[in-house]
């Protein structure tokens, strides 16, 4: 499977389709969840082009993981959500659940 550029997420990164952003910067982009499943749903998507969090761990550099990592960390601290706790989950594949093929995390609370 090759990453299709015309996928939902790759539309927001464009711009050309609008989303409720909540954090962005060289390496990410977060927004709110359109169909929100806790209090706090919002997606965390990085800017370079992975199918899935598969892709994204065999073809991301170190220094690319390391950079989307400490951004998820600045995203759990932005929202207060260190303390009070959350969930970090990600879908891979037609069997995983996964309905939009871009790579993104959804990080979720009931606070
Ligand atoms: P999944 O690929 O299974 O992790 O699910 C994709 C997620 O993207 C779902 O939770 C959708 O509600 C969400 N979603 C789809 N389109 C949008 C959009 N335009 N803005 C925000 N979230 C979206």
């Amino acid at each position: 499977m090759s990453y299709d550029n015309e996928n939902i997420f790759a539309k927001i990164l464009r711009s050309e389709i609008p989303c409720d952003k909540i954090y962005e910067d060289e390496y990410i982009l977060s927004f709110k969840d359109i169909n929100p499943q806790a209090k706090t749903h919002v997606l965390i998507i990085p800017k370079d082009k992975y199918i899935d969090i598969a892709d994204f761990l065999q073809n991301a550099n170190a220094q690319y993981k390391t950079n989307f990592w400490a951004s998820v960390n600045t995203i759990i601290d932005s929202l207060s959500l260190r303390d009070k706790g959350f969930q970090i989950k990600t879908h891979k594949g037609k069997d995983g659940g996964q309905e939009v093929f871009h790579f993104h995390l959804h990080l979720l609370s009931n606070s």
